[in-house]
């Protein structure tokens, strides 16, 4: 059922309190919060306390409620609720066998970890008519732990069954309403709530919300600290990119290095002429030449030097791994015009200059031109930057230096390897 107009004014006029960033309005302050209340579909309904949330982001309101609250602690409310979600805390009740027993045990340190989450923003949601949060401290538990942590310090505490179970429901009121947060807290479903119909969002449109309000995080409080340590925790997991960037380094500048030589297989041993002088001594039957790289790095000043110095290292761990050594890596800082050629003994050794603007198909042609020419040459750049017209005669690898917060970095050439690097 749809929210009668009236209600669904309020409820507008909560969220924009929630992600205004006012302070002499004293509003919610969490703007990156925007994406998560957005989603959420509200259902009017009399069988919740105030509201609640299933595990496809219904928001299930009771209009009584809803038109009596102040704004505030609706906007309060809706930050809770929606926490639960970005913090998958339905699914992650499945993965510790939450049952009807163990569902209030689950909820109320799950609700503790919201609590800290909200602490620092926009203050906990009220005690009367929302869900009144406790913080870890005052339940008792250790602050700064997980749901599950706190789960398990609590479940061996007397059950207090859900709605539809037992004799008594501690969880509901009077009128056998729920006053828990919803299946969307701890995964169980609701007689109330909507049957799995498609509606509502499903997993991986919950997926682009947590990743859109983790970035959104991310731009607000750059640097780690400035809130609770879960939030960054939950950005870093969030944010974390699927695949490992050095495992895909590794395995381009691998590949590179097979291409040139045409086998995978190389080997540092010169021939001696004196061993193949003998004649009962079988020689390996392959010989690689040992691999050459150019390492081609981008000091122009658009470029972030931490990250620089981050993937560099990077790098140095990558070519060692693949027993590329001294003498076999050039390295060359470029940018508006190539600064420097010199040959390191580790890439992270280059002195950064920089300053100015970029043209990388400069420097890829100085490394192309160093004798002996490299069988691949790696870029590192933060790809604002020309390129050369024409494929490269070896392999080029691209490290397209981000951080875990840019959505998108930018293009590559279609015929370079592009690996994106996105540290920590
Ligand atoms: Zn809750």
């Amino acid at each position: 059922m749809t929210l009668p107009r009236d209600a669904s004014d309020r409820l507008a006029a909560a969220k924009l309190w929630l992600v205004t960033s006012d302070a002499a309005a004293g509003t919610g302050d969490m703007p990156y919060l925007s994406t998560a209340v957005y989603a959420m579909q509200p259902v009017a309904t009399r069988d919740v306390v105030g509201m609640a949330v299933d595990s496809r982001w219904r928001l299930y309101v009771d209009v009584e409620w809803l038109m009596a609250a102040e704004v505030p602690d609706i906007g309060r409310e809706l930050a809770h609720l929606a926490l639960h979600l970005l913090h998958d805390h339905a699914a992650r009740a499945d993965d510790v066998g939450v049952t009807r027993r163990t569902a209030s045990a689950w909820a109320t340190g799950a609700d503790a970890t919201v609590a800290e989450l909200l602490a620092d923003a926009a203050g906990r949601p009220p005690a009367s008519g929302g869900h009144p949060l406790a913080l870890a401290v005052e339940l008792g538990l250790v602050p700064g732990r997980s749901a599950e942590e706190h789960f398990a310090a609590l479940s061996g505490l007397p059950a207090r069954p859900l709605l539809g179970e037992g004799d008594q429901e501690p969880d509901a009121d009077g009128e056998g309403r729920d006053s828990s947060c919803g299946s969307g807290c701890d995964g169980l479903a609701r007689p109330y709530e909507l049957v799995d119909d498609g509606g509502g969002i499903d997993e991986h449109g919950a997926r682009s919300i947590r990743e859109r309000v983790a970035i959104e995080y991310r731009q607000r409080w750059p640097s780690p600290g400035s809130m609770p340590g879960e939030w960054d925790r939950w950005v870093a997991r969030i944010l974390e990119p699927v695949v490992d960037w050095r495992s895909v380094l590794h395995a381009a500048v691998r590949r590179g290095i097979g291409w040139a030589s045409g086998q995978t297989d190389y080997t540092y041993s010169r021939p001696s002429r004196r061993q193949s002088a003998v004649p009962d001594v079988v020689l390996p039957a392959l010989r690689r030449p040992v691999p050459r790289v150019a390492v081609v790095v981008d000091t122009s000043g658009s470029v972030d030097d931490g990250l620089l110095a981050q993937a560099l290292g990077e790098v140095d761990g990558v070519l060692a791994s693949l027993a590329v050594g001294a003498g076999q890596v050039t390295v060359l800082a470029v940018d508006a015009a190539v600064q420097a050629v010199s040959t390191v003994r580790r890439a992270a050794d280059v002195r950064l200059g920089g300053g100015g603007g970029t043209d990388m198909a400069l420097g890829i042609r100085a490394a192309l031109a160093t004798k002996p020419r490299p069988d691949t040459v790696v870029l590192l750049t933060d790809g604002e930057t020309g390129w050369p017209q024409q494929p490269t005669p070896v392999p080029l690898i691209a490290v397209v230096l981000g951080r875990p917060w840019e959505p998108d970095l930018p293009p590559t050439p279609d015929w370079a390897v592009r690996v994106e690097c996105r540290p920590e």
